[in-house]
């Protein structure tokens, strides 16, 4: 009798697409509710992380 495997729930991830080339770009989310916003500054409030394109854009991911 084999095991079920477990469920796997890896860090969502989702796709955003970069500001300065529209080039897709994979951020880990928080949880898979939230949503990734680009924003081409950074706030000082708000969860976000730092992703960078293939091209070598540095932009900033809000989840809300
Ligand atoms: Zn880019």
């Amino acid at each position: 009798m084999r095991s079920a495997p477990a469920p796997t729930d890896p860090d969502p991830v989702a796709e955003v697409a970069c500001p300065e080339c529209d080039a897709p770009v994979a951020v880990s989310v928080p949880d898979r509710e939230a949503e990734p916003t680009v924003r081409p500054y950074v706030a000082a409030f708000g969860d976000h992380s730092v992703a960078r394109c293939s091209a070598g854009h540095e932009f900033w991911v809000y989840y809300c």
